[in-house]
């Protein structure tokens, strides 16, 4: 017996939607802003009241696009979050920029916006966060120090698709805003990712870096890039219309019941967790008024003062096929990618990424992955908890 976890989630008519177009001749590339990219890219900006919208072929290109658009210079830097999925911080090796990581809340994995402020240099330009599983960032505490000190403030939101910060969408807090819509994520074209802006020249620049041909005509207004009309700047970063295609329906159709559904399906998992086992939700502070995407289902437990460990939970749990897992992200500065020279990317310096980040590994430390069930596999879930309440027993640890 598996009591597996599915996404994205099967939706019967998708295969016509995607026949459909093909049938009625649609074009299969895309060399403009027309079309399903136009419908897509101006229906998601405004759900965010954002101005402008560029679709892109993943979350880490919206994130490449999108500190390309701030036209930093090498050797400038960018405060990042220590604890993210990797590709918050990659783009940034490749454009030169140095990273400057910073620890997180113990409790959430977000940004610790009370150590922002030490790592600010006279080179500092930007700050970068993740929401972590969906939970948003302290969006006032950040913008308030941008302020303070001049900063762009870059929103990943690949975990958070509609999240709310105060009743407010994430992706509308920052100078710009990047989402994945891969497929672990909640809105999926299989591959895919998206950025939103108000900011004409991050606009512009971002759709120079990775689009072509008829797409600066249309896009660009600035006359200082009138030569890279034809070319931008080189790279091709377009989405697959067909993604885009699948990503609208499930925007029109799909996404806000997925949203509903995952909230109180969780929501009812952590209650009865917490009733039953040593478990811990996942924390949710006062300026979360909905957690959205809930990308990861990520509850705490504390191992000290209990006789386990993790591994031997989670293969107790597998081994009756329950799917509990370790979390594969680490915190970001632990990759090779960031600290060894031997897989340089030019010139880049590493040398000083390397820090510790004790937060970090002590959020890591506590948090085990659960399914992120949606639609109200409460028959299940009591399974997961009856389950996990004999393993407590079995190893001696008397159950709540
Ligand atoms: C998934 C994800 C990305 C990258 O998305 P891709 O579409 O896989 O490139 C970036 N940041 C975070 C936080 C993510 O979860």
């Amino acid at each position: 017996m598996k009591y597996g976890f599915i996404w994205p989630p099967k939706i019967d008519e998708m295969g016509d939607i995607v026949k459909q177009y093909i049938d009625s001749g649609k074009p299969l590339s895309i060399p403009d802003d027309s079309g399903v990219y136009r419908e897509l890219e101006t229906t998601f900006a405004n759900l965010h009241n954002r101005k402008y919208g560029l679709l892109v072929s993943s979350g880490t290109m919206a994130l490449y696009s999108a500190f390309f658009g701030l036209n930093l210079l090498p050797g400038q830097e960018v405060i990042c979050t220590a604890f993210s999925y990797h590709a918050t911080a990659a783009p940034l090796l490749h454009l030169g920029i140095k990273i400057v990581f910073c620890d997180v809340e113990e409790d959430i994995g977000n940004i610790d916006v009370s150590k922002i402020e030490e790592l600010i240099t006279n080179k500092t330009k930007a700050i970068v966060t993740n929401d972590q599983w969906g939970h948003p960032c302290d969006k006032e505490g950040i913008l308030n120090i941008c302020k303070k000190y001049n900063l762009r403030y870059v929103e990943d939101c690949s975990h958070a698709h509609f999240s709310e910060y105060k009743g407010k969408y994430v992706g509308s807090f920052g100078d710009v805003a990047c989402w994945s819509l891969q497929g672990n994520k909640l809105l999926t074209g299989g591959e895919g990712g998206i950025l939103l802006t108000d900011n004409q020249e991050i606009f512009e620049r971002a759709v120079l870096l990775g689009h072509n041909l008829k797409r600066p005509a249309k896009s660009v207004r600035n006359e200082y890039y009138k030569g890279l009309e034809r070319t931008g700047y080189g790279l091709k970063l377009r989405i697959h219309p067909l993604a885009a295609v699948m990503v609208l329906h499930q925007l029109k159709y799909y996404c806000f019941d997925w949203i509903k559904g995952r909230k109180e399906t969780l929501n009812y998992f952590e209650k009865r967790l917490q009733e039953e086992t040593f478990f811990k939700g996942m924390v949710k502070k006062d300026y979360v008024t909905s957690m959205g995407a809930w990308y990861g289902f990520k509850p705490t437990i504390d191992f000290e003062g209990l006789n386990i460990d993790k591994s031997n939970l989670v293969n107790w749990m597998n081994e009756r096929g329950f799917e509990i897992k370790i979390p594969k992200s680490k915190s970001i500065p632990t990759y090779e990618l960031f600290t060894s020279d031997k897989y340089k990317i030019n010139n880049y310096d590493k040398n000083t990424l390397i820090n510790s980040y004790p937060n970090a590994e002590k959020y890591y430390s506590k948090i085990l992955t659960f399914p992120t069930y949606t639609f109200h596999e409460y028959e299940l879930i009591e399974k997961y908890i009856e389950a996990i309440k004999e393993y407590f027993k079995t190893t001696g640890n008397m159950s709540r």
